[in-house]
């Protein structure tokens, strides 16, 4: 890249990002400016320089070519936080393309002129005899506030200011005069808001050099032996200076994250710092005593709940070496740490570890980058890795640990697959199985609890055989086809289209629709089934506040209801000991999401759900009800196993070129005008499909499919198209990506266009 031209931000404090100085680069640094580095450049008046970091090239002058200033040099090795702040930013630009603005806003902090929390007290300056010879003085000549005061800091010697004009009504101008007179001064103390609360028992008001490194209440709990050689490896490797990413494949109960709490630990003992990653919802109180009771005052959170002047303040902790670990979703991972040690993701599968709003970053990829800038560790956690972590750690990439051994106690439950298809030929039309519902009478007559969980992710309005179970599948994506008005079929990544058949093709049955049930329906069904049973009901209507989610299930784990009904909300968080049957509900919903990922989520949430009975010292069950029994997600979920799933599911993902054997780009366009759009989606899927480089090595898989309309074509008037772009190189999609925003500088039109590289939802 030799632009003439570069964009420089010399104040990266928020306010300022959006306003950028152009500056010329000479001749002898034009191979070496590239958006994102540290420069040196004039500013201002006299011989002024200050540091600037470039946002962007161009080859052309927006100002008066005689007065735009040369930029001076390269600036020195990054060596501050900021400066690695700003390399993670081009990091996101590069990889997901935006602006690199947008890709700062996304790492620093936000910075609204946030108010310092501010404490005065009232201090007694001189000594005690002194004082009460004054108060003496002042009771004689009817001074009585100014004697209130004294009389009441004589003892204390120092009371906060609001204490002394409010309870003790002293004006501020006796306040004044005292000051004035030399016997009292009034301070000023700044401190930091602080969203969590240490626990009892743990020390509190810690902060500052002395407690740096501190570590308090080691847990006292044995470790396990997998756990223990976790934490030996991590330490020999840390100690000799490796630096290592790992992957914890362990079973839910293994201790995870006790493993994370020790690893931490020792971290922090070296004088370093931690982020830990927790998925979006599961931000529970539980998580973060548990971490208080380590780290005590030195942990903190970092969450979208917080106010500016919270996320600001947890911010300035960190530079200032108040707190060592941060507990939170995906923008945790921007806590700006001075010597940044380690970084846990748990949970790693989760789809929200991934941005759906420009740049759409991937958490895990970003936090890669965050531990080589900062030389340190990533450690991922999860009972269900990501077939592409899993298949990173198969090639060697991440060190795999496993824990196999549930610490609880109690034993994963038996499952039973039910083929809801013979349940129709058997003539029950319920959507309980018989199975189910001999079940659920034996707890309800126990005294024990059940879950019935209906999975309702990713579903699309796919169409499916009662009979069969054939799923209808376009013949170019190997995806299932969704459902759309008048009765057609459409695939959602190549915009094919078919008339809905009236028969199975497969089987011939005429028992061949969507399907469709919500937990309103089955609440009801249930209570017609057993009368009297007292139910309980999480989807995304009754956790429209905040709290409503830790309610349910706290309502739940008293014991309160009998049958705790849910989509899959209710298969993450609480244990619930009393829990002794599970029944999934429609497990092929995810199946016909219309996207690759669909066996991967389904397989995820079937082994959650399965793996929330019989956590307790009561043995337990679950009932999985399927149209596709044999299907692999379904009968490796059954089994509770992963290495099974992942094999097949990884030889799918290489048969169709799909993530991780290829990697993809999403490209989307959102118009006004219909006609517009699909016609820049064609010019650019034109441009990609005219670049031998991009097409080049893809094995007989299509490089690009599509442009089509979005699955949902229409949002708010806005139109969408979108087209796929495939390859085994994940930075030839970079250059496809560059290649197309330069393409769009040029045309420069009224459509918004943007990149999603490896999606995880269809558009
Ligand atoms: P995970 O994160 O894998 O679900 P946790 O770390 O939450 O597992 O551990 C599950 C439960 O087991 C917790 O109540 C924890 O206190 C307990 N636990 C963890 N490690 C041990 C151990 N070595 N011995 C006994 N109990 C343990
Ligand atoms: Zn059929
Ligand atoms: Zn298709």
């Amino acid at each position: 890249m030799s632009a003439d031209y570069a964009d420089i931000i010399v104040d990266i404090s928020h306010e300022k990002l959006d306003r950028p100085f152009q500056y010329r680069i000479p001749d002898r640094l034009k191979d070496r400016i590239d958006v994102g580095c540290c420069v040196v450049v004039p500013f201002g008046g006299a011989n002024r320089r200050l540091k600037g970091y470039v946002v962007a090239l161009s080859d052309k002058c927006n100002f008066d070519e005689d007065k735009i200033k040369d930029i001076e040099d390269i600036a020195a090795k990054a060596v501050d936080i900021e400066d690695r702040m700003i390399a993670l930013a081009a990091f996101i630009k590069k990889n997901y393309g935006g602006t690199m603005i947008q890709a700062l806003k996304t790492v620093l902090p936000a910075k609204k002129s946030v108010k310092r929390l501010e404490s005065r007290y009232v201090k007694l300056i001189i000594g005690r005899e002194e004082a009460i010879s004054l108060l003496g003085e002042c009771e004689r000549k009817h001074r009585t506030a100014q004697a209130r005061l004294l009389r009441e800091i004589i003892d204390r010697e120092e009371l906060p200011y609001e204490q002394a004009v409010g309870r003790l009504g002293v004006s501020a101008s006796a306040i004044k005069s005292l000051e004035n007179s030399g016997v009292i001064k009034t301070v000023s103390d700044f401190s930091y808001r602080k969203p969590v609360k240490a626990p009892q028992g743990s020390s509190e008001n810690v902060e500052g050099d002395k407690a740096r490194g501190a570590v308090f209440g080691v847990s006292e709990i044995k470790l396990s032996a997998g756990q223990q050689y976790i934490i030996d490896e991590f330490v020999k490797e840390l100690d000799a200076g490796t630096r290592t990413n790992y992957l914890i494949h362990g079973i839910t109960g293994s201790g995870k994250t006790e493993v994370y709490i020790r690893l931490i630990e020792e971290v922090v003992k070296r004088g370093e710092q931690a982020i830990v990653l927790i998925p979006e919802i599961a931000l529970t109180r539980q998580t973060v005593q548990r971490f208080c009771k380590s780290f005590g005052d030195r942990v903190s959170i970092m969450n979208s709940m917080l106010s500016a002047g919270e996320k600001y303040d947890q911010c300035e902790r960190a530079k200032n070496g108040g707190i060592d670990v941060i507990i939170g979703p995906r923008s945790a991972l921007f806590t700006p740490f001075r010597r940044l040690g380690l970084i846990i993701i748990d949970e790693e599968h989760e789809n929200s570890y991934k941005s759906e709003s420009t740049p759409r970053y991937h958490a895990r990829e970003v936090a890669l980058e965050a531990a080589r800038l900062n030389n340190a560790s990533v450690v991922m956690g999860s009972a269900t890795p990501s077939v592409e972590s899993y298949y990173r750690a198969q090639k060697g990439s991440f060190r795999l640990f496993k824990l196999n051994e549930r610490l609880t106690g109690g034993e994963l439950p038996k499952v039973y697959t039910v083929d809801m298809r013979e349940e129709l030929r058997s003539g029950n039309r319920s959507v309980f199985s018989a199975k189910l519902q001999e079940l659920m009478a034996d707890r309800l007559s126990k005294g024990q609890q059940s879950m019935l969980f209906l999975n309702r992710r990713g579903y699309a309005g796919f169409i499916s055989c009662r009979s069969c179970g054939e799923v209808i599948k376009c013949p170019h994506c190997d995806v299932s086809l969704s459902e759309h008005r008048g009765g057609r079929l459409k695939c959602h990544y190549c915009g094919y289209e078919t008339v809905k058949p009236l028969l199975c093709p497969k089987c011939g049955s005429k028992y061949i629709f969507g399907l469709r049930a919500g937990t309103q329906q089955i609440e009801d069904k249930l209570k017609g089934l057993f009368p009297g049973v007292r139910t309980l009901r999480m989807d995304g209507d009754t956790t429209r506040t905040r709290d409503s989610y830790e309610r349910i299930l706290s309502a739940f784990s008293e014991g309160e209801a009998d049958v705790l009904i849910g989509t899959q909300m209710i298969v993450k968080g609480h244990d619930f000991p009393n829990v002794t049957l599970v029944g999934v509900l429609a497990a092929d919903l995810s199946l016909g999401g219309g996207d690759y990922r669909c066996g991967e989520r389904t397989f995820e949430l079937l082994t959650q759900a399965v793996g929330r009975a019989g956590r307790g010292k009561l043995p337990g069950e679950a009932v999985i009800q399927t149209y596709q029994p044999e299907h692999y997600a379904v009968v490796h979920a059954a089994r509770q196993d992963y290495e099974g799933f992942y094999e097949e599911e990884l030889l799918y993902r290489e048969l169709s070129g799909y993530p991780p054997a290829a990697h993809m780009l999403a490209v989307q366009i959102y118009g006004k005008n219909e006609d517009n759009a699909k016609q820049l989606a064609n010019r650019l899927a034109y441009v990609v499909k005219c670049d031998k480089k991009y097409i080049g090595d893809c094995e007989g898989v299509a490089a690009v499919i599509g442009p089509a309309p979005a699955s949902i074509e229409k949002v708010n008037d806005v139109y969408r198209f979108v087209f796929y772009i495939k390859n085994a190189r994940y930075d030839l999609l970079v250059s496809a990506k560059d290649r197309l925003e330069s393409e769009l500088k040029a045309v420069n039109p009224a459509e918004v266009v943007q990149f999603d590289f490896d999606p995880m939802n269809i558009l």
